[in-house]
């Protein structure tokens, strides 16, 4: 590693990159210690919330681990907000509000990967602004969806399928409702804003890359829900769901679906496309500045 390393980084990048994993360390620690204590992670939650933070912050830079803890600080204060009330919804979700290391990975894993390929692939290669932009789109998913499953399930309208716009029961895969989708754009808005604001990109394409991102990913997301992701039913409580073993303790049997393809699998391939669209956005307006100088 430390060859492979030395190949594109000076002696001075590594000692610099060492000092920035440590002080990212440190932050994350808190943070996490803090999330525990407040009962939003597990054990090994809080261990891959470090990992996620420390190489986030560590390897992309300051404004990346501040982006990452926008999208978790509000989705741990909204995963508290009106709890009574969401508890029925809740029951349809694949685990409860202490997440685990599994959601952890499938709600940072991408962003910190793209946070380390953005420290070793030569600049030359991929501009900084690409990776920065993949993430913005990704982290503006994750927060998006987070904030529509915490959010949308107090819609007073029942959400209705995206497929066939059925109305369907609050909190079932696939459903969306006006307020989740505006809760959705403005999950990611938060995140381009943030990233925006922190940086010298543009910050009007920034909060645009986060909220388009965001949304365009949540809806594949819920496509995904309302298609192929794997359902189960409980036979005792007569409903579906996306837990293997339902609240009530019955174990479900597969209702449709892929069995591959569970509830974190469908995350990440909807930051994925979050991540893509954002990307997208900025190549767009890159070719449509080309255009107007020609
Ligand atoms: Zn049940």
């Amino acid at each position: 590693m430390r060859v492979f390393l030395a190949a594109f980084l000076s002696f001075d990048t590594l000692c610099s990159m060492l000092n920035q994993l440590l002080i990212a360390f440190g932050f994350s620690a808190i943070i996490v210690a803090l999330a525990y204590w407040r009962g939003s992670l597990s054990g090994s939650g809080a261990a891959g919330a470090l990992l996620v933070g420390t190489l986030t912050f560590g390897l992309g830079g300051w404004q990346w681990g501040v982006v990452l803890g926008v999208f978790f600080v509000s989705s741990s204060l909204l995963s508290h907000y009106k709890e009574a009330e969401k508890r029925t919804a809740a029951e349809k979700f694949d685990k409860g509000h202490r997440r685990d290391m599994g959601q952890v990975f499938a709600n940072g894993g991408l962003g910190t990967i793209i946070a380390v390929l953005s420290a070793v692939v030569p600049t030359t290669a991929v501009a900084t602004q690409t990776w920065f932009y993949l993430f913005v789109g990704v982290m503006g998913t994750v927060t998006a969806d987070t904030w529509a499953t915490e959010l949308g399930t107090l819609s007073k309208s029942p959400p209705r399928l995206i497929t066939n716009g059925k109305p369907v029961d609050v909190g079932t895969s696939g459903g969306v409702s006006p307020l989740g989708t505006l809760v959705s754009f403005l999950g990611g808005l938060l995140i381009g804003l943030t990233a925006g604001l922190l940086t010298d990109y543009n910050l009007l394409l920034t909060a645009l890359a986060g909220a388009l991102g965001g949304l365009v990913g949540s809806l594949f997301d819920s496509l995904l829900g309302a298609t192929v992701q794997q359902i189960y039913y409980c036979d005792s409580c007569e409903k579906d769901t996306e837990r293997k073993v339902h609240k009530c303790g019955t174990t479900t049997r597969p209702l449709r679906g892929w069995s591959w393809l569970n509830n974190d699998v469908v995350n990440l391939l909807a930051s994925v496309v979050g991540g893509v669209t954002a990307t997208l956005i900025l190549l767009s307006t890159s070719v449509a500045f080309a255009v107007l100088i020609l």
